[in-house]
């Protein structure tokens, strides 16, 4: 046998001699009136020995206080051993986890919908010391008129001194009035916020940022068409157009150099396509090619990726792998190469991850310039990557990036010997040791190696009427002082929120420890360890509430409380017993009450429970035997039945289990059997069947229907063997029978 079963077993019968004993206690209290010190201790189970542990807390034993507390390892889901990290938690965010690693930390932006473009345009604009210093010196005066060029100061006022590692972006994308809901091309966001910003700027008096836009980004090509037979380029040829940035193919082109060559290319135009040259005046064989005139500080370099399939009239992105240099000669590819040296270095590049054209996410690697150091930009989270684009071939980046393997190519002769079409591209980009792949690239940014625009670092002296908001701005990147007050203050609030948030924690882990030591403390020496002891009675549900809350209420001990206000012997499964030091320790700490000692015991509500033991033990015995009447009864045994009493009541009777009083059920023994009229009822009637009890029997039933409803009488009509049928109904019972028979007659 298994050991539970064995358990069980053994168990009952000593509740059952627990019970017989304190049964046999109060019968001698209902017969003597009088009620001892060990009365007490049996009743109220006082004598039990102090629990050692049980699985639950026993309600039996008013000394075992076990599962109360979890064990030392264990916690709860909620309340004061809640787990120490939940509760932190449950406290809200900590301010301090928005907090800058440091200021050399680059800042992330939060992503408004569709603007994550936008922020990493934004970081690329930020991150170029040459722009920033530029949007650092437009005059407080113009920012007041410009809500553009102020949102974008502000914006990157924060980037540069605000202590938290993520910026909103979101009050500066508004300023430029872009329909968050449609994901824009990143390259119409950034012609139309360079656009934006240079018409703004243009009203500046500070030289520094009235032209930053077109100092740095801002280039030019002509489109050239030569006449092949006099030479001369045509009148169109010496247009110079303006760019901000270069688009080139990547569809079927492999690298940056081919896609420069695909830009540049020659084209010839002959036979339908000839040429009319005002020189020759005629129609002539000629060329057209784009040149490049002049190239800007910061080259922007748009990929399209992005290509339209006039079949289906959708876009699609190309996703194949592109190649491109750390370190870019565009030297040889201007139209005049007597502009000196121009080498490019990678600076940025924006990323597209995702398939479909008109979703996905957009992230930024960005150098910063000044310690060569690679940052991802992905939002509001910025991560290192070291002296390399796209990691130190770390593991990080190749999860992450699947598609953009780092590939740090060093081209050698071979390469280059084994893939004659790919020569001119690598001769191009001469000089060059690194290259990088992507299949997701969208963007690069190189700047220009040996800038020009000294001029924006020199500092400014003039008789500018806002000479004091550029003082601070030398070749620094202080933060203008109507700025940098802005962002002391938010910082300043922002370490305010960390140390109120830190102090608040430290109290709440501090209450919480306290409290359970407390807790621990107070059981531990809660058990009356003799009889002898003074001690108090405390409700267990209140003991159970102040030993699970993180603040307890005031001690109440009216639910355990009789109308006597003593503590009944009914109540001692929901109370427990404490020795006077613990009582002492929560009676002075949580108030209330009341207090309920060693005397507290209810001697009114002992006599009482004492008495109803005695009369239902009384009861019950003479049920068993009026039950065995009963029964003769129902088996025809008996012969001196005097009272009627309908029989499918008495069946029902009989069955019932024997309590110590009389129930609802045990009310209207001859109901069944009393017609409308309050007569007996005709026993050929449904449901009339009737039996006769003897006297004994029909006084005991009679008794107990009194007994629960005392005011009700009429419930308990009496019929003797004399009593008659109603005749009133035996006519009405005979007339349905006659109809009866002469309808089955006139059926027949
Ligand atoms: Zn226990
Ligand atoms: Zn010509
Ligand atoms: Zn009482
Ligand atoms: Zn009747």
């Amino acid at each position: 046998m298994s050991r539970p079963t064995t358990r069980s077993k053994n168990k009952k019968p000593r509740l059952d001699n627990n019970a017989d004993r304190s049964s046999e206690i109060l019968r001698k209290i209902h017969a003597l009136g009088e009620i001892t010190g060990d009365d007490v201790n049996q009743l109220y189970n006082i004598w039990k020995p102090v629990c050692l542990g049980c699985r639950v807390n026993s309600k039996d034993n008013p000394n075992c206080f076990c599962g109360l507390i979890p064990s030392t390892t264990g916690s709860r889901k909620s309340g004061l051993w809640q787990k120490m990290s939940e509760i932190v938690h449950a406290m809200g965010p900590d301010p301090s986890q928005d907090l800058r690693d440091s200021l050399d930390f680059p800042a992330g932006l939060t992503n408004l919908g569709a603007t994550c473009y936008a922020n990493s345009i934004l970081q690329c604009l930020y991150m170029n010391t040459s722009f920033r210093r530029g949007v650092f010196s437009i005059e407080s005066d113009l920012m007041k008129q410009q809500p553009v060029l102020n949102q974008l100061a502000w914006l990157f006022a924060q980037l540069h001194g605000s202590k938290r590692s993520f910026v909103e972006s979101a009050p500066f994308i508004k300023t430029l009035e872009l329909d968050n809901g449609v994901q824009q091309d990143s390259h119409e966001f950034l012609t139309l916020l360079l656009s934006l910003l240079e018409r703004c700027l243009s009203h500046s008096r500070n030289p520094a940022a009235r032209t930053i836009v077109q100092d740095l980004f801002r280039g030019s090509v002509s489109h050239v068409t030569t006449c092949s037979k006099c030479g001369k380029d045509s009148e169109a040829s010496s247009k110079i157009e303006d760019f901000y940035e270069l688009e080139l193919n990547v569809m079927g082109l492999k690298s940056l150099g081919e896609s420069l060559d695909d830009y540049l290319n020659v084209e010839e135009l002959n036979g339908e396509n000839q040429y009319f040259c005002d020189s020759c005046s005629e129609r002539v064989d000629a060329t057209r090619s784009i040149k490049l005139r002049s190239l800007p500080a910061v080259l922007n370099i748009q990929l399209k990726r992005c290509v339209f399939l006039p079949k289906t009239t959708t876009k699609k992105k190309i996703t194949s792998a592109f190649s491109f240099p750390r370190e870019l000669d565009m030297t040889e590819r201007l139209s005049d190469p007597a502009q000196g040296d121009l080498v490019y270095d990678l600076s940025a590049v924006l990323i597209h991850k995702g398939t479909a054209v008109n979703s996905g996410h957009y992230i930024a690697h960005i150098k910063d310039e000044k310690t060569g150091q690679w940052w991802e930009f992905d939002d509001e989270s910025v991560s290192k990557l070291g002296c390399h684009p796209f990691g130190e071939g770390s593991s990080k980046t190749m999860s992450r990036d699947s598609q953009t393997e780092p590939s740090a190519q060093t081209s050698n002769g071979d390469t280059k010997s084994s893939n004659a079409k790919k020569q001119s591209s690598e001769t191009a980009v001469s000089n060059t040791d690194e290259t990088f792949s992507s299949t997701d690239a969208y963007m690069l940014m190189y700047n220009l190696r040996h800038s020009k625009i000294n001029r924006l670092e020199k500092p400014i002296n003039g008789n500018s009427a806002d000479e004091d908001d550029f003082a601070s701005i030398s070749n620094g990147n202080s933060i203008p002082p109507y700025l940098s007050e802005e962002i002391s203050n938010s910082n300043a609030t922002l370490t305010e929120a960390c140390q109120q948030y830190k102090l608040r924690k430290e109290k709440e882990s501090d209450h919480i420890t306290e409290r359970r030591q407390e807790v621990r403390s107070v059981l531990s020496e809660a058990p009356v360890q003799s009889c002898d002891e003074p001690y108090f009675w405390i409700s267990m549900n209140w003991l159970r509430e102040w030993a699970d809350n993180i603040t307890p209420s005031v001690l109440d001990n009216t639910t355990v409380q009789c109308l006597h206000g003593k503590l009944p012997m009914s109540k001692v499964s929901s109370a427990k017993r404490l020795s006077a030091e613990a009582w002492l320790k929560l009676f002075t700490k949580y108030n209330g009450g009341p207090a309920l000692g060693n005397q507290d015991y209810c001697k009114d509500c002992l006599i009482d429970a004492a008495r109803k033991l005695v009369s239902g033990e009384s009861y019950r015995d003479r049920r068993k035997l009026m039950k065995e009447i009963a029964e003769s009864v129902l088996s025809g045994n008996c012969s001196d039945g005097t009272y009627y009493v309908s029989k499918a009541w008495l069946q029902q009777w009989v069955k019932r289990k024997v309590l110590d009083a009389p129930s609802e059920a045990d009310v209207g023994p001859t109901v069944p059997i009393c017609c409308p009229h309050g007569q007996l009822m005709p026993e050929q009637a449904s449901g009339a069947k009737r039996l006769l009890v003897p006297e004994n029997l029909w006084l005991f039933f009679y008794e107990d229907a009194v007994k629960v409803k005392s005011d009700d009488m009429v419930d308990c009509p009496t019929f003797t063997m004399d009593s008659e049928q109603c005749s009133q109904c035996s006519n009405e019972l005979s007339e349905v029978a006659c109809m009866e028979d002469s309808l089955r007659l006139s059926g027949l």
